[in-house]
């Protein structure tokens, strides 16, 4: 067994998204361009929003990958192109395959626009390869109550699955390629080792507390971007939470500009071409506006 070394260590920044809302974002960021094939992961909040005061992300397009949304605090309600509306409450996922390109709006559920409270999730993008970018759109939407989740033997540390496998539980969601996505809940005194794919790029992300990745010990708000081995090691002195994100690489080119990620500027061109013209859709106006 050959641990993971850790690599690099990654400090988020904070910047503005959607309509105005702050994120956490370790990458992209002058660090670390991507983790190939995750190109962007965003944590949402922690926030406290008074009545009136809740952001979200107004109609815009996207073409050429997959958004993944994961709430732990709030509510959010979203609606797109191809007259598909829902809404998340926490523990939820939703895996939005863009694809050839879907038009959506994602917002906090009326009720916290009206109320307000508390918000904190993460919006990870996920590439897709070249023979995929224009695939027809697809939604996974996981109720909190069937993500497969799992315990360490003394019960230290408690996974979900999201994608990929921990301790025996296998995600439900189907993956376009090989990703892992798991949410580890760590108390003190946790001690546990994770076989990881050989062929996969991974990073571990702690969000809350302070924990060991691979004996190295990181902050809320740092990535570890680790090397290469057959596991990690994940520890803590007191409770700690992270996500270990991960996939297996796609090595190809990325032409990347604002909501489309594609292999070439020329795709990138047609993108905005395709919206402008409108034939990514829009979304119906039957669907109240959220
Ligand atoms: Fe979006």
């Amino acid at each position: 067994m050959s641990p993971r070394p850790v690599v690099s260590v990654i400090t988020a920044h904070t910047q503005q998204e959607g309509g105005g809302f702050t994120v956490r974002r370790p990458f992209p960021s002058r660090g670390l361009a991507q983790l190939d094939p995750l190109l962007m992961l965003d944590e949402m909040g922690p926030v406290h929003y008074g009545p009136g005061q809740a952001i979200g992300a107004p109609d815009h397009p996207h073409r050429g990958f997959e958004t993944v949304t994961y709430i732990l605090d709030g509510e959010a309600e979203h609606a797109d192109s191809s007259g598909h509306a829902g809404s998340m409450s926490p523990g939820d996922v939703q895996w939005m395959t863009a694809g050839a390109g879907v038009v959506h709006r994602e917002m906090p559920s009326r009720r916290m626009q009206r109320e307000g409270g508390r918000m904190h999730g993460f919006q990870l993008w996920v590439n897709l390869p070249a023979a995929e970018k224009r695939i027809a759109p697809r939604y996974q939407e996981i109720k909190a109550a069937t993500i497969p989740s799992a315990s360490s033997p003394d019960g230290k540390a408690r996974v979900r699955v999201i994608a990929g496998e921990a301790l025996g539980a296998q995600a439900v969601i189907a993956t376009r390629t090989p990703i892992l996505y798991h949410h580890w809940s760590l108390d003190a005194g946790a001690d546990v080792a994770l076989p990881l794919p050989a062929d996969h790029r991974v990073g571990v992300y702690v969000f809350d507390g302070t924990a060991r990745v691979s004996g190295r010990e990181l902050h809320a708000g740092q990535l570890a971007v680790l090397g290469e081995g057959d596991h990690l090691t994940l520890s803590a002195d007191g409770p700690a939470q992270a996500l270990v994100l991960g996939g297996r690489p796609l090595n190809e080119p990325i032409a990347w500009s604002g909501p489309f990620v594609m292999n070439t500027e020329q795709e990138l061109r047609e993108a905005y071409a395709d919206f402008r013209a409108g034939r990514l859709g829009r979304i119906p106006p039957e669907i109240v506006r959220a």
